[in-house]
């Protein structure tokens, strides 16, 4: 006879190949049940043919006793690994979730597809009713605020928090609860000392203020009477940037509660190095309290956010810089160019453009007379000028060394000729003695306009040239527009 021992694997592998068709075992939830089954039912056999033994006799008490702790040992073993198990799926699935959260924020190319991103992701694996992401844009002075609902089909609400709301409020016109201070008021999140992170948050800085809370043993209680956004309290000093961004976070959460009627929020900060430049928070109807699992989730994400809006802020900054002319800040010529195909293959058939040229007259003789560097400075008052003396909806450019071009969108009969003749004479009339020159600068312009709604760009920006050239030729300071008939 063939010996089979149980527990030799490959027994077990051929028992679930049998079961699930060839290939590697596969554990179906029947499969689970199964054994679960069966294990019940080997240690009901063994107490009942133990408890039936020592009634009749036939086992001592020893033996019964023996039986009892071989079942729950067996039992006890059962329960550790399903609890093993359960924790190992939590695992996973927080894994799982955060690696979804990375390929999501990694395919983002933009600050809005990143804050999508994180917003369905997070929402989903932390069971969050709503996610709010706060953030500075680099340059930025307000904080904007994505709030998203979680219900199928909402729309993302987007508003902006000034920072100075984030400095002490009065607490009576909040709708959340905190525990009061013995015989006090409660207290909003804030007064007392104020902190600050990476140096002064100026203007134009893309980080922000902390207040550091004067009580610090005080807790933000919700109204189910719990710790609502984990603040961490500094055992050091306003030094401390953890805490000081945690509080930041807190106060946040705290505006947001107050503005959406928010109960139960989870925050955590956005942080670039030691700067804080907003946070992520989530929100709950219910009081049920976040797991552990949500909130590793959220600081995880919080940092991979960080990371992936400063990776989409700074190649938008670097595109940008493509586009721009550094000597005078205006477009460059590479942007107006795109920017005429695009308009070109948007045009209606009632849309008319016009393009205007610009060149300055006897630059060569200026630079020569003042020196390069005042020449400079001249180019970029003329930029200044022409920024000025054109309209919104216009686009002005340099196109190359002391040319410009406007491109004038839908421009009425006559507007053309008249944004011309207003760059002409501020240009003319410009006080040019703190850079050194003490001669009149003057530029000559040439007009084209579209003449129907295909026209391709290029023929009106030539037709401009032509213009300029024309206005050149007869006398220099003044605007000349071309039409057909004269070409
Ligand atoms: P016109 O009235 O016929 O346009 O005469 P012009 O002297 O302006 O024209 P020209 O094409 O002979 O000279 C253009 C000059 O512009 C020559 C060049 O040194 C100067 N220039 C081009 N780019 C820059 C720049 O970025 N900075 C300075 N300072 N000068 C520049
Ligand atoms: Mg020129
Ligand atoms: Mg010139």
């Amino acid at each position: 006879m063939r010996e089979v021992r149980l527990g030799n694997p490959s027994t077990i592998t051929r028992w679930f190949r049998l079961r699930t068709g060839g290939g590697p075992p596969k554990f179906s939830a029947e499969s689970v049940s199964l054994t679960w089954a069966l294990l019940a039912i080997a240690i009901a056999m063994l107490l009942g043919q133990a408890v039936f033994g020592f009634v009749g006799g036939r086992i001592g008490l020893a033996d019964l006793a023996l039986a009892i702790a071989t079942a729950l040992l067996v039992g006890s073993a059962v329960l550790n690994a399903r609890a093993s198990g359960i924790l190992l799926e939590r695992r996973n699935s927080e894994a799982e979730s955060f690696g979804r959260l990375l390929q999501a924020l990694s395919r983002s190319v933009s600050p809005h597809a990143v804050i999508e991103a994180i917003v369905h992701e997070l929402g989903t694996a932390t069971g969050a009713d709503h996610v709010a992401v706060v953030q500075m844009r680099p340059g930025g002075t307000v904080l904007e605020v994505s709030f998203v609902s979680m219900l199928p089909g909402s729309q993302t609400s987007n508003s902006v928090m000034p920072i100075r709301q984030l400095q002490p409020v009065e607490t009576r016109r909040s709708r959340t609860a905190r525990r009061p201070a013995k015989g006090s008021e409660p207290a909003a999140p804030g007064p007392g000392r104020a902190g600050q992170v990476r140096g002064g948050a100026s203007e134009g800085e893309r980080s922000l203020h902390w207040q550091s809370q004067e009580d610090r043993r005080e807790p933000i209680i919700d109204e189910f009477g719990r710790r609502v956004s984990r603040p961490r309290v500094s055992s050091a000093s306003s030094q401390d940037h953890e805490a000081g961004a945690r509080e930041l976070a807190d106060q946040i959460a705290y505006r947001l509660r107050d503005a959406y009627g928010l109960r139960n929020t989870l925050a955590s900060p956005l942080m670039e190095g030691d700067a804080i430049v907003g946070a992520i928070v989530l929100s709950r109807r219910t009081g049920d309290p976040w797991t552990d699992s949500a909130v590793r989730l959220l600081n995880s994400a919080a940092g991979e956010t960080t990371a992936a809006l400063a990776r989409v802020y700074s190649h938008q900054a670097a595109e940008a810089a493509a586009r721009t002319d550094q000597l005078t800040r205006l477009p460059n010529r590479r942007y107006f160019d795109e920017y005429c195909t695009l308009v070109a293959s948007r045009r209606r058939a009632t849309d008319r453009v016009a393009i205007l040229a610009v060149d300055v007259d006897h630059f060569k003789r200026l630079n020569d007379m003042y020196g390069h560097q005042t020449g400079d400075q001249v180019l970029r008052s003329i930029a200044n000028a022409i920024q000025m003396s054109v309209r919104d909806e216009d686009v002005p450019a340099r196109y190359g060394g002391e040319e410009f071009m406007v491109l004038l969108r839908n421009p009425k009969p006559g507007v053309a000729m008249e944004i011309g003749e207003r760059i002409r004479t501020t240009v003319r009339d410009m006080d040019l003695v703190d850079v050194g020159v003490t001669d009149r600068v003057t530029v000559s312009l040439g007009v084209g306009s579209g003449l129907y709604a295909d026209e391709p760009i290029a023929e009106i920006v030539e037709r401009a040239d032509r213009a300029l050239y024309a206005a050149k030729r007869t006398g220099r300071d003044r605007v000349v527009e071309a039409w057909p008939a004269e070409e």
